[in-house]
C-alpha cells in the first residue's frame, strides 16, 4: 500500500470531476459536486489570505451542514490540519477542543458559536471565526456566507483552482477526538495516508467478499446516502464522505437524527444506503410508523462504532430486505479495520468480519506480551495504514497505545480459522465478578434476544466480598411488558448463574448514549445507587 495515492486534495479534485451530479441535500438545498468545489477553492484561498499555513489547525464545529465538507477540503487541500470538534459538546467542552489543538481559525454555526460566548479568553490562539447560519452580524465573528454565499450560491462562484501545496502521504491532515468513553477524549492525529486508505480498503474489500464467493466484484454505481452519524466522527468522514466523493454517490443530511424524518427522506430521495450505528437500525426497524413509507430503495444498512446483537442482522434482513453490513474500527484507526456485509454476514452474525485487505490483527495477551493462539480471547492490536501516528500533545498515552506500528485498541476479541473478528467486549466494560469475567456485550445479547426488549446495557455495581455484580438496564418496546423476574430466569434458561444481573432496572426512554451510540456506562451506576 505504500505506493497507493493518499492525498485529501486530490480527493477533492476527483470530486469537482463528477460535475452536475449531486454532492449534498439538506432540506431543500441541492449542492452539486461542481458547486461544491467551487466553494472549497473559495474558501481555501481565503484561508490562505488569513495566514494559515501548511500544518496550522483549523477547526470545524457545526452540524452535518453542507458548509462541514466544503471546510474540511478547504483546510487539508492547502495542507492545514483539520479539527472536526463535536457538534454535542458544551461551550467548556468545545473551549478545551479548540484549546488543546492550538487552532488558528474556526468555521461554526451559529449555534456552537453562542455556546462559546463566555469561554473566548481561553483559546487566544484563534484568530478568525467564520460563523455559518447565523443570519445577522456575529459578534466576535465574521459572516460564512459573506466570504462563500450560502450553498444555493455555490453554483455561481467563479471556477477557480485550489491555491498550490505540495502534500506528501505521510503530512498530518486530521485531529479527530475519541469518544471519551474511558476518559477524557484524545485527539488522534490523522495523516492524508490515513484517511485516504478508507477509500482503497472499501472497493477492497467489494471486491474480496466478491471473490470469496467466486463472483467478480460488481461495478460501482452512483447511490444515494442518508448520512444520519456526526461528520466529526471519523466513521462518517472517513467511510462516508471519502467513499462516497470518490464514488459520486450523493449525500442527504439530517439536521438531527430523527427516525420518522429519515422515513420521509428515504422515500422522497429513493435513498439506498444509511445506518452508522446499531441504535439507528433498531429505531428505525421498531418504529411503529415505518409501515406507512415507502422504504423500497434501501438496499443496504451499514453501522459500526459499537457492538451490533446478532439478532440485528436477521431483522434487517427480513424486515428490510436490505443487506445488513458491520464494521469495526476506531479514531484511532480512522474507521474501518474490519468489515463483511450480505451473506458473509448473515452467516456469522456475532463477527464484526475478516480485516480489510490492508490491515492485520493479532490477539495479545493482556499485558502486552505474547500474542495468544487462534480462538483465544485477549486484546486487540490492529496495524496497516489506517492507523494514526499517535495522539496530539499526548505522548505518554501515545507510548501507551502506540507500540511498533500496532495499535492497541483496549477491546477484547478473538480471531477465527479464518481470521473473522468477533469483538467480545471492551477491556473496561467487563465485569469481574469474584474472579470471573462477565462480558457485559454477551448478556446483553441474550437480553435483546427476548421479544420485549429493545435496548440492553449491562454494568457492574459494588459488592463487598465479590467486589462486582452485574446489573442490567433495559428498555422495553412500547406496548409490552416484562416484569425483573421474567428477564432473570430468562437469562439464567440461557447462561451461567454468575452471569444473570442481581438487578434490573428499567428505563421509560432510551439510554443515555453518545454522538456515536456508545451507551454512557459510567452514568448507569445511578439506576442502582
Ligand atoms: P475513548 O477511546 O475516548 O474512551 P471510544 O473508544 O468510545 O472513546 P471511538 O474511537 O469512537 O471512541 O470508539 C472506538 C470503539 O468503539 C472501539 O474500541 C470498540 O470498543 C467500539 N466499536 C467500534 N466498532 C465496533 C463494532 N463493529 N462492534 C463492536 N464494537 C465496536
Ligand atoms: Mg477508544
Amino acid at each position: 500500500w505504500k505506493n497507493a495515492p493518499a492525498n485529501l486534495r486530490q480527493v477533492a479534485m476527483a470530486g469537482r470531476a463528477h460535475g452536475d451530479r449531486l454532492f449534498a441535500i439538506y432540506e431543500d438545498e441541492r449542492i452539486t459536486y461542481d458547486a461544491w468545489f467551487r466553494a472549497v477553492a473559495r474558501l481555501a484561498a481565503e484561508f490562505r489570505a488569513r495566514g494559515i499555513a501548511k500544518g496550522d489547525r483549523v477547526a470545524l464545529a457545526m452540524r452535518n451542514l453542507p458548509e462541514w465538507p466544503v471546510a474540511f477540503f478547504a483546510a487539508t487541500a492547502i495542507g492545514a490540519i483539520c479539527v472536526p470538534l463535536n457538534a454535542w459538546w458544551t461551550g467548556p467542552e468545545l473551549a478545551f477542543g479548540l484549546a488543546n489543538s492550538g487552532s488558528k481559525l474556526l468555521v461554526c454555526d451559529a449555534e456552537r458559536w453562542e455556546r462559546l460566548a463566555g469561554h473566548r479568553a481561553e483559546f487566544p490562539g484563534l484568530e478568525t471565526v467564520f460563523v455559518a447560519r447565523g443570519g445577522k452580524p456575529v459578534e466576535g465573528g465574521e459572516r460564512l456566507e459573506d466570504v462563500i454565499g450560502t450553498p444555493g450560491d455555490y453554483a455561481a462562484l467563479p471556477p477557480c483552482e485550489l491555491p498550490p501545496e505540495e502534500i506528501a502521504p505521510d503530512d498530518e491532515a486530521t485531529i479527530f477526538y475519541t469518544s471519551g468513553t474511558t476518559g477524557q477524549p484524545k485527539g488522534a492525529l490523522g495523516t492524508h495516508r490515513n484517511l485516504c486508505t478508507n477509500v482503497l480498503s472499501s472497493g477492497f474489500n467489494t471486491a474480496c467478499a466478491a471473490l470469496r464467493r467466486g463472483e467478480v466484484p460488481p461495478d460501482p454505481v452512483k447511490k444515494v446516502g442518508l448520512t444520519v452519524i456526526p461528520l466529526f466522527h471519523v466513521t462518517a468522514c472517513s467511510a462516508g464522505l471519502m467513499g462516497y466523493i470518490v464514488a459520486g454517490h450523493t449525500m442527504v443530511f439530517m439536521h438531527k437524527w430523527d427516525p420518522e424524518k429519515a422515513f420521509q427522506l428515504i422515500e422522497r430521495e429513493k435513498v439506498n444506503l444509511t445506518g452508522g450505528v446499531p441504535t439507528i437500525a433498531w429505531q428505525l426497524l421498531e418504529h411503529p410508523k415505518r409501515k406507512n413509507y415507502d422504504l423500497s430503495s434501501l438496499e443496504a444498512v451499514a453501522y459500526g462504532g459499537a457492538p451490533a446483537a446478532p439478532e440485528l442482522v436477521r431483522k434487517i434482513h427480513e424486515e428490510f430486505g436490505a443487506l445488513p453490513a458491520n464494521g469495526w474500527g476506531m479514531t484511532e484507526t480512522m474507521a474501518t479495520v474490519t468489515g463483511h456485509s450480505s451473506e458473509d454476514y448473515l452467516n456469522r452474525p456475532d463477527s464484526c468480519g475478516p480485516p480489510v485487505a490492508v490491515a492485520d490483527l493479532k490477539i495479545m495477551s493482556e499485558d502486552g506480551e505474547t500474542e495468544l493462539p487462534t480462538g483465544e480471547v485477549g486484546e486487540l492490536w490492529a496495524r496497516g495504514p489506517m492507523i494514526v501516528k499517535g495522539y496530539w500533545n499526548r505522548p505518554e498515552a501515545t507510548a501507551e497505545t502506540f507500540v511498533d506500528g500496532w495499535v492497541r485498541t483496549g477491546d477484547l476479541a478473538r480471531l477465527d480459522e479464518e481470521g473473522w473478528c468477533f469483538i467480545v467486549d471492551r477491556a473496561k466494560d467487563m465485569v469481574i465478578r469474584g474472579g470471573e469475567n462477565i462480558y457485559s456485550s454477551e448478556v446483553e445479547n441474550v437480553l435483546y434476544d427476548h421479544p420485549a426488549v429493545t435496548d440492553a446495557a449491562l454494568v457492574g455495581i459494588p459488592h463487598p466480598t465479590l467486589g462486582e455484580e452485574p446489573a442490567a438496564v433495559v428498555h422495553l418496546a412500547p406496548g409490552t411488558s416484562a416484569s425483573e423476574e421474567e428477564l432473570r430466569e430468562w437469562v439464567a434458561a440461557r447462561l451461567a448463574k454468575f452471569k444473570v444481573p442481581v438487578r434490573i432496572a428499567f428505563v421509560e426512554g432510551t439510554l443515555p448514549r453518545n454522538a456515536n451510540g456508545k451507551i454512557l456506562k459510567k452514568d448507569l451506576g445511578a439506576f442502582f445507587a
